[in-house]
């Protein structure tokens, strides 16, 4: 052995225990760090020749990045749709990874110890026992996982096993959808399919919610025509859920492929305040739902549910590989997913699910919807900023309070001004055709004080673009 891997192995206890440390210290300040840093390029970086062993490794990650460590996984960043880390889901992952189990080897409770996570998240989510999971590593990939099934299914209307004949021998493909997210987009285009296949369907007035009586309309004049649904159980501007259980009920009539995305909006069904809104999502083929949105475990991590576990094994079957066993015999994961190695990814879920259970989640998803409204009251309380749609769940989407022509303008001071104070972070967007920012509420950590604390940051942030405080003085 290595004498630098010898010396590693000889002190591993004390480089856990200085990772440990020095993560807990991380984790400590993740109150008072920035939210976000403009952080400078690095020098160009060159290999070493000799080692230098973990703790001295440890230390150069502190002197090179330590000071550019931002709590993205913190209370008050309200970009994109990021969930934190909770305690129990950060010591299942630690241990993921010190026992390092290939989740594809069978041999290994790592097949049993999936299983059961799935059947956990299942009941969290109130879903039939006829969906089987899979976990991915986000909710792109379960996008794809669930429209490959889709378009597989597509082909076997059309008398083609597209897994054998290949995209190619498809005609007509129609993926239906209104507010479809960028990942359904990008997995067209994965999948051969094309994002030229997608038809946009119009909204309900004022909403991101699909226009059931338009899909009937398109159902009317393309009779018979077997296609592809993705629908929308959370937009990530508004948060609005298609009618599902409208759509659903067309396919008496029609037959399609109802695929739900529901990567952070699932979790609507964790609480009987919001469950209404997935109604008829137990009747789809494919749902998608994140873990590493509002599940709160770390990064990468989510679930795939489907009904036809059998049209993924024909698209993701390891065929011909005697090591591997016969697929349609010996039940794995490999399968009936895009991965084959993979690493113990359920083991965080599990921790996160038995450490909390169903009332946790229902706290953190209550609590998270109830601080989003206040801050949506309190933005438009203050004159500075006006809502551009209802805080329907967990996101606020808003713009400031200037006259449109000065917008776009006040809107990148505004947003670089928050940036570099680094106390609450949210992202740019464009709603309606208006451009504006949304702050999506979906981490454990965030409390009533930290909603506040956002609250007196966006407006005195506000009141220091230049013009902002003459114009509300002019109002
Ligand atoms: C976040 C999100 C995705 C993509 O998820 P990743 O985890 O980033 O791959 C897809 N759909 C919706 C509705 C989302 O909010």
């Amino acid at each position: 052995m290595n004498a630098i891997f010898r010396g590693d192995l000889a002190r591993f206890d004390e480089l856990l225990q200085q990772t440990a440390d020095y993560s807990a210290d991380f984790l400590r300040r993740m109150n008072e760090l920035p939210v976000s840093m403009d952080v400078p390029a690095f020098a160009e970086a060159h290999l070493p020749e000799k080692g230098m062993g973990g703790t001295a490794a440890l230390e150069l990650f502190d002197n090179r990045f330590g000071a550019f460590l931002t709590a993205s996984a913190g209370p008050r960043y309200f970009g994109f749709v990021t969930g934190g880390v909770t305690p129990a889901a950060l010591a299942g992952d630690w241990l993921a990874s010190a026992i390092d189990m290939n989740a594809a080897d069978k041999s290994s409770l790592a097949f049993s110890l999936e299983k059961e996570t799935l059947q956990l998240l299942r009941q969290l989510f109130s879903l039939p026992e006829a969906f089987e999971g899979v976990f991915v590593s986000g909710a792109t990939m379960s996008n794809f996982t669930g429209l490959a099934a889709a378009r597989q299914w597509l082909g076997l209307q059309q008398g083609i096993n597209v897994a054998e004949q290949g995209t190619s021998a498809l005609q007509n493909v129609k993926v239906l959808a209104a507010t479809p997210h960028s990942s359904v987009v990008k997995a067209l285009s994965m999948l051969g399919m094309g994002r030229n296949s997608l038809v946009t369907l119009p909204t309900l007035p004022g909403r991101e919610a699909v226009d059931v009586k338009a899909l009937e309309q398109w159902i009317a004049d393309n009779p018979g025509t077997p296609f592809i649904y993705v629908a929308a159980a959370g937009t990530v501007n508004t948060v609005d859920f298609d009618d599902i259980a409208a759509i659903a009920a067309l396919k008496n009539k029609h037959p399609f492929w109802l695929h739900v995305d529901a990567a952070f909006g699932g979790f609507a069904a964790v609480s009987p305040r919001f469950r209404h809104f997935l109604n008829g999502w137990e009747l789809a083929d494919s749902i998608t739902i994140d873990a590493h949105k509002w599940l709160n475990v770390p990064y990468d991590c989510a679930m795939m549910f489907s009904r036809h576990s059998h049209l993924q094994l024909e698209v993701f079957q390891n065929a011909g590989a005697a090591y591997l066993g016969d697929p349609a015999q010996n039940f794995n994961f490999i399968n009936y997913a895009p991965e084959n190695s993979r690493r113990l990814r359920a083991l965080p879920a599990w921790f996160t699910l038995r450490a909390y259970g169903a009332e946790g989640y229902r706290d953190v998803v209550e609590q998270n919807v109830m601080q989003a409204q206040r801050l949506g009251e309190a933005l438009e309380r203050s004159g500075y900023f006006r809502l551009l749609a209802p805080v329907k769940m967990c996101v606020v989407c808003f713009t400031l309070n200037t006259e449109e022509s000065k917008l776009p303008g006040h809107l990148q001071v505004f947003l670089q001004t928050l940036v570099k104070r680094g106390v609450v972070y949210v992202t740019p967007t464009v709603y309606g055709g208006v451009p504006g920012m949304r702050a999506a509420l979906v981490n454990w950590r965030t409390t009533d004080k930290d909603t506040e604390m956002a609250i007196r940051e966006l407006e005195s942030a506000a009141a220091s673009v230049a013009g902002m405080s003459a114009i509300l003085t002019n109002n």
